[in-house]
């Protein structure tokens, strides 16, 4: 079945036509073999929004065959980076003119506020593809003198054919920054959005086509992980996976990329990410950072400040104001305008959180804010901060990705740096301190991809983003990105050299 689903929001009275087939070659069509169709949910109503056909690994081949083809023909090396601009360029332009819609089809399938949605989330989105739009025709190698007959040169070149495998947590954002590089440098791309978030990759499908680019360029195959993201990952006509989403898929895929064709991955993982507050810092400020950095998207996000360690000396008043700024945040239905978080995305993530905000209880942590359920319909959880935790505990160790934080204490400068790396993540870490040569030394001291200091959470697309240890490999954003979706040739270039012979 590839047909519209015609989709009513009741907040605004918008009804938005959803084309529910998968996206190959510029044309939306049903599975060659596969009669399931995938339900799509509201987590605020845990309502049915509509279904959409779901990829087999049969269909994963076909967008494979039209994504090498385009790359073969229309994109690939055969388009300028200027024209690859402007169409990237375009793009932003048709998802700024629709932000409202798809804004409110975000809200309705992720449940987050329909004002993060659109400036935040939507507007990342357009900023984004017009900075790699920018890189496009920027894209250079080196020339290297060898000797004085000789020299060489580097070329960057597009990879080829992508397969992109996003999660559900910011659906339309995960995808620009897959996306946009990758289409910057001219490859070309077979996207496998969440099962759980798949409508708003739908309505980008249309502005794909509106916007002008060739069939074939992207592809958006909306599949189960095991089915259609297993088989992007294995096929053998794929040069390059990308990855958003859990530790232990992220290594399926590995694994699936090693036995396949050796292609090559990068992996965006999870995280249990330290925040140090120190005794000098400005603990007001601070307490509305913590806050941001635990509740903003409720929690589910992969570089959460989910771990706090406050320094002896000021956590009984620290954790006061972090309670009071914590109980200020709206927790509701993504479309009432006081709403400064929304419900968690789904019934099974909402059971694992409270599966951990239970076993918290049942360690022996002490709940200051929330843990009690509400009665109401919805996948809503508050705020949840627990104190008197102990490391060995499952919510100090384990990733929750929810919109809850535990609070240790340190003495020194060096117990926080212990604590702080004591994790086999490292995504993400965060400090506060007015001491500036503090902030240097912990800065480097900390195990992790990013650090925010005197901040959490706001990132920009010129920096780059992406993990140590087990929270993943390679890089997004920025400059760093590019050089995820290229191969360097280097070319050996002789004008005068005789090669004298026999050796
Ligand atoms: P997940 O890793 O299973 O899913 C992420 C993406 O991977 C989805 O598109 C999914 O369909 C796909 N996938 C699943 N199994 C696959 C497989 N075998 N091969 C290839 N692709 C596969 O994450 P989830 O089940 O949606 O959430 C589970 C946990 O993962 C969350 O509770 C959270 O801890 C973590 N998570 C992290 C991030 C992040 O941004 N780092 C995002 C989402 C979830």
């Amino acid at each position: 079945m590839a047909t519209i689903a015609r989709v009513s929001v009741t907040a605004t009275g918008r009804v938005v036509e959803i084309p529910t087939g998968l996206f190959i070659n510029n044309e939306f069509v049903p599975s060659v073999d596969n009669q399931d169709l995938i339900d799509v949910y509201n987590p605020a109503t845990e309502e049915k929004i509509c279904s959409v056909v779901g990829a087999s690994a049969a269909d994963v081949d076909r967008a494979v065959k039209a994504a090498r083809d385009a790359f073969n023909t229309t994109w690939g090396k055969n388009v300028s980076g200027f024209e690859r601009a402007r169409l990237i360029n375009k793009l932003a332009d048709l998802i700024d003119r629709d932000k409202d819609e798809l804004a409110e089809i975000e809200t309705l399938n992720n449940g987050k506020p329909f004002k993060i949605a659109r400036d935040f989330d939507i507007g990342d989105t357009i900023s984004c593809l017009r900075y790699y739009a920018g890189w496009a025709d920027k894209i250079a190698g080196q020339t290297l003198e060898v000797d004085k007959n000789k020299w060489a040169y580097t070329k960057h070149e597009p990879i080829g054919v992508c397969g992109q495998i996003i999660p559900w947590n910011y659906p339309i954002n995960m995808w620009s920054w897959k996306v946009a590089p990758a289409l910057a440098v001219g490859c070309t791309i077979v996207m496998k959005p969440s099962e759980i978030t798949p409508l708003t990759a739908q309505l980008l499908s249309k502005l794909i086509v509106e916007a002008g680019f060739p069939p074939g360029v992207i592809n958006h195959v909306c599949s189960v992980g095991n089915v259609g993201g297993a088989a992007i990952s294995a096929h053998m006509g794929i040069d390059k996976v990308a990855f958003t989403g859990s530790t232990v898929t992220g290594r399926k895929i590995m694994e699936s990329a090693a036995r396949s064709n050796l292609k090559k991955v990068t992996l965006e993982l999870g995280g249990k990410s330290p925040h140090l507050v120190f005794e000098s810092a400005d603990l007001e400020e601070a307490a509305k950072w913590v806050c941001l950095g635990i509740l903003y998207n409720s929690g589910q996000d992969c570089s959460a400040g989910s771990r706090l360690y406050v320094q002896d000396t000021i956590h009984d008043k620290f954790v006061s104001l972090l309670v009071q700024r914590a109980k200020e945040l709206v927790i509701g239905d993504g479309f009432d305008e006081k709403s400064g978080g929304g419900p968690v995305v789904s019934k099974m993530q909402y059971d694992k959180i409270w599966s951990y905000i239970e076993s918290g209880k049942a360690d022996g942590a002490t709940v200051v804010c929330g843990g009690q359920k509400r009665t109401s319909k919805g996948y809503y959880v508050d705020p949840t901060i627990f104190t008197n935790t102990r490391e060995d505990m499952k919510i100090v160790k384990d990733e929750i990705f929810g919109p809850v934080l535990v609070v240790g204490k340190f003495k020194t400068e060096e117990e926080a740096i212990k604590l702080a790396n004591d994790t086999s993540y490292g995504l993400g870490a965060g400090l506060h301190s007015n001491d500036a040569g503090q902030c240097l030394r912990v800065s480097n001291a900390l195990e992790s991809g990013t650090v925010w200091v005197n901040q959490y959470n706001l990132l920009t697309n010129n920096v780059p983003f992406g993990g140590k240890k087990q929270s993943g490999i390679g890089r997004e954003l920025g400059s760093y990105a590019i050089e995820e979706y290229t191969s360097v040739k280097g070319v050996h270039w002789n004008y005068g050299e005789k090669l004298a012979w026999p050796l």
